[in-house]
């Protein structure tokens, strides 16, 4: 059926392509390192959106949306993030095209539309947002502002995998001001936490927070707390990113407040962001050999029913029972389908929603009529068994929490087992090489040591766990002395 993955044994990196785009979730486009979502895949980043939305309208964020160019000279504003993002913009110098006179049929950029400043195609939106603030800012009795958006931003990256990194992707992006330092450190640590909290409870994701060295910074940030999750192959990936940013865009855009006491100071700031990432993130965390494995509270459809039939009369006979079923599940708030098309065989619809990882399958056909049973099969354990139709609506609303449960345990206890200690720098290799994951090692808090580890290993510093003991020790490279462990970690 053209179906079957490569596995993940194979060759981990074609295993993930392949099921993106089997699984129907993306494909690459026209333009290099641009994908294009398709309806399934868009399905579950707009449940992502929908959850994660939810969380920060509870913690008092509203939503706004500013432009997508950023005028070269705002852009450069703050000079720290404009030099750690210049590598990567796309930039629009004109604004118009023309026939080719020498060429008929095609068109040519017009010299005469040349911009008389450039515009920087957003990498990230603190110019234009700080730019915008300024405005809105001029008492103590305007802060905090507490925004995000959603948008798209652009990213010329070198090396893209779709959802993982790629050049253009879609996020949302908070930009809040404070009148205190307090506030604002508060708040970066509270959006880092809410990143944990919808990772582990609705992506079935097991992350550690904590904060990133001076090297693994956002540009432009005082500090960078981070969530960091383990895929299956060992690897690390940076889930989404919560970043305090003192006051350097206050200083930069020139944005004062009256203080209650009558004084003018700059005001405090804050970003945070999650992109379309979380969804290598969630593929790569659960899915199998099989396709995709998704956990029900984010899967687009959570239950689908397959009828299994030889006449036009059963067919009729089991439609009456499973859109009953249908009705009940939906009252119970479960999003389920009857897949009753007659152009796919059943043993086509199962494998198709294997590999899309619905998490539940029933299948009806003319026995279970006459017993009042249905078969039941659990996408993540592959499990099947005959349960009887009566109670089974309460079964499956069980098995929604069992699934959820379950996934985030075994994904856990995963990435427990691949949190390894070492003390020297031959076992901090020898681990790496063979086992892969996170590795919690002393480190001088150097960055040229954090450097030559990467030279010598591609291992990088996921973090600076926030909830890391206390430890002298000896950094494995260089011996000098250390507070407590870091976790490295190759990474995505
Ligand atoms: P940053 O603004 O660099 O802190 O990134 C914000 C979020 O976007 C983080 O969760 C990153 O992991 C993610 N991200 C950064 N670059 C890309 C990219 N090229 N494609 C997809 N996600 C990205």
């Amino acid at each position: 059926m053209g179906k079957n993955l490569t596995s993940r044994e194979q060759d981990y990196s074609k295993w993930y392509n392949e099921l993106v785009v089997k699984a129907d979730l993306a494909e690459n486009s026209a333009v290099r390192g641009c994908m294009v979502i398709k309806p399934y895949g868009y399905a579950i980043w707009e449940k992502m959106q929908t959850e994660l939305d939810r969380m920060f309208k509870e913690t008092g964020h509203q939503n706004a949306y500013f432009p997508l160019f950023v005028p070269k000279s705002l852009f450069e504003a703050e000079e720290k993030n404009a030099e750690g993002f210049a590598k990567e913009c796309a930039v629009v110098t004109h604004y118009r095209l023309k026939n080719d006179e020498d060429n008929k049929g095609k068109l040519i950029v017009d010299p005469a539309a040349k911009l008389e400043e450039e515009l920087v195609v957003r990498p990230t939106s603190e110019a234009v947002i700080w730019n915008t603030y300024k405005n809105w800012i001029q008492s103590y009795r305007d802060l905090p502002i507490l925004v995000n958006q959603w948008a798209n931003v652009v990213r010329w990256e070198m090396r893209t995998r779709l959802f993982l990194r790629t050049s253009e992707f879609l996020w949302q992006e908070g930009h809040t001001a404070h009148a205190t330092k307090q506030e604002a450190l508060a708040e970066t640590k509270q959006m880092n936490d809410i990143y944990a909290e919808f990772a582990e409870n609705f992506m079935a994701t097991p992350v550690i927070k904590g904060a990133k060295t001076e090297n693994e910074r956002f540009a432009g940030a005082e500090e960078t707390y981070c969530i960091e999750a383990l895929m299956q192959d060992g690897k690390a990936l940076q889930a989404g990113t919560s970043h305090f940013l003192g006051q350097n865009f206050a200083k930069a855009f020139d944005v004062k407040f009256a203080t209650k006491e009558g004084g003018l100071e700059h005001v405090w700031a804050t970003s945070w962001g999650v992109s379309t990432r979380l969804m290598g993130a969630l593929i790569m965390t659960h899915s199998d050999d099989k396709g995709l494995v998704l956990p029900p509270k984010l899967a687009p459809i959570q239950v689908v029913i397959v009828p299994i039939y030889k006449t036009d009369e059963q067919l009729d006979q089991i439609s009456e029972v499973a859109n009953q079923l249908v009705k009940d599940l939906r009252t119970k708030g479960i999003s389920v389908k009857f897949d009753n098309r007659d152009t796919q065989k059943p043993g086509w619809k199962f494998a198709q929603y294997e590999l899309q990882g619905v998490p539940v399958r029933l299948a009806i056909g003319p026995k279970d009529l006459e017993k009042g049973t249905v078969e039941l099969a659990r996408r993540d354990t592959l499990t099947k068994e005959f349960v009887e139709m009566n109670g089974v609506v309460d079964k499956i609303s069980a098995l929604m929490e069992e699934i959820q449960e379950a996934l985030f345990t075994k994904a856990k206890n995963y990435r427990d087992e691949h949190i390894t200690e070492v003390n020297s720098f031959d076992e901090f290799k020898e681990v790496l090489k063979k086992k892969g994951g996170f590795i919690a090692a002393h480190w001088d808090g150097t960055s040229e040591t954090e450097n030559r580890i990467k030279e010598l290993t591609k291992a990088t510093i996921r973090c600076v766990p926030f909830d890391r003991q206390e430890e002298d020790g000896a950094c494995v490279l260089t011996g000098n002395p250390s507070k407590g462990r870091v976790l490295f970690a190759k990474a995505y």
